[in-house]
């Protein structure tokens, strides 16, 4: 099912949006700030996504080609130009912290460069399949970022992209399933919610003050847990059998010295 992401320093920690692999191949900086701008971009006032199509329908064009051809770019320093995530039919692409302004919507210093992320599809193999996979990573970022609107390049520069959307006049369509995506996890989600035992396991957790932030713990209920969170929660697990161990050893003691003492007295 789709599900608000784990987003980290940009970078998100999912494997998988429902199913769809989550792989990252993040551009190192280099030279000149052409791809990596390293200019911040505040995802909690962001506007939304912003979405393309590569317009490159060769076979090898897929999402890993184009996180490799944006490193060279990043490499040679002559195009301004950039994309946080590249989706085919197989798998989505992270290439920028989406905390990072990219140069996509080709409307300069405007709010499509600067607050909107951009998800480019690639056009190389089954294209339907890719929109597919974009529908669900639109629909799990606006998850994640409720305030985020969908929108395509278009709407910043005039462009006509996302080309194979616009060509088969299926914009329409591509934004209203990707509200359905939305609508229908957020239904799942407050069914998770009614299933007690997995209530009852945050509430535990809760009250056990083995989490701080219930509304999180909640809102993520049927999300994988970052390894981190995983090593805190063992972390205090273990600190307070630990403790428990020890106050119940020195009432043991305590009740010693006392038997003792009042034995003592008897004499
Ligand atoms: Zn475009």
């Amino acid at each position: 099912m789709i599900q608000k992401l784990t987003v980290l320093n940009g970078i998100i920690q999912d494997a998988f949006i429902d199913g769809i692999p989550v792989k990252k191949r993040i551009i190192t900086p280099s030279g000149k700030n052409n791809v990596r701008t390293l200019i911040p971009l505040d995802l909690n006032s962001a506007l939304g996504i912003t979405n393309h199509n590569t317009a490159n329908e060769s076979p090898t064009a897929d999402g890993e080609m184009h996180a490799k051809y944006f490193q060279s770019v990043e490499n040679a320093d002559e195009t301004y130009t950039g994309a946080h995530l590249f989706v085919d039919e197989n798998a989505i692409i992270q290439a920028l912290p989406l905390d990072e302004i990219a140069y996509h919507a080709g409307d300069g210093k405007g709010d499509g460069n600067r607050r909107t992320i951009a998800v480019e599809i690639c056009e190389n193999g089954m294209i339907l399949k890719a929109e597919e996979n974009a529908k669900k990573l639109n629909a799990a970022l606006i998850l994640t970022y409720p305030q985020f609107k969908v929108y395509k390049h278009q709407d910043w520069s005039g462009k006509y992209c996302p080309r194979v959307i616009l060509g088969r006049n299926s914009w329409t369509n591509f934004v209203a399933d990707i509200e359905a995506y939305v609508e229908s996890a957020g239904k799942e989600t407050s069914k998770s919610l009614e299933t007690p035992w997995k209530l009852g396991g945050v509430q535990y957790a809760r009250d056990e003050q083995f989490i701080e932030d219930y509304e999180y713990w909640l809102a993520n209920i049927d999300n994988s847990m970052p390894a981190w969170a995983v090593f805190i929660i063992i972390q205090k697990v273990t600190e307070k059998i630990r403790q428990e161990l020890l106050d119940s050893e020195e009432k043991a003691l305590e009740r010693i010295q006392d038997f003792l003492r009042e034995s003592g007295g008897e004499k």
